[in-house]
């Protein structure tokens, strides 16, 4: 049985042990143009990283809504 490895680089947005999804940008000048993020609040994954101007994933557990930072 074939295990698939995932390394996460610094743009990953991964956080505990929430399945991962991965995020693409198209747009060709774009820094980070794929990277992993597990936040279950996802709904756009074609849009840009929070490096290139995106908005920062909502970590479960931190939501803005129940007052964390
Ligand atoms: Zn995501």
């Amino acid at each position: 049985m074939k295990r698939e490895v995932i390394t996460l680089d610094r743009s990953d947005r991964v956080v505990g042990d929430r399945p991962i999804h991965l995020h693409r940008n198209s747009d060709p000048v774009a820094t980070v143009k794929e990277w992993a993020c597990n936040s279950p609040y996802c709904e756009d994954l074609t849009g840009p990283h929070p490096d290139d101007g995106g908005a920062e994933p909502i970590v479960q557990g931190r939501e803005p809504w129940r007052g964390g930072r």
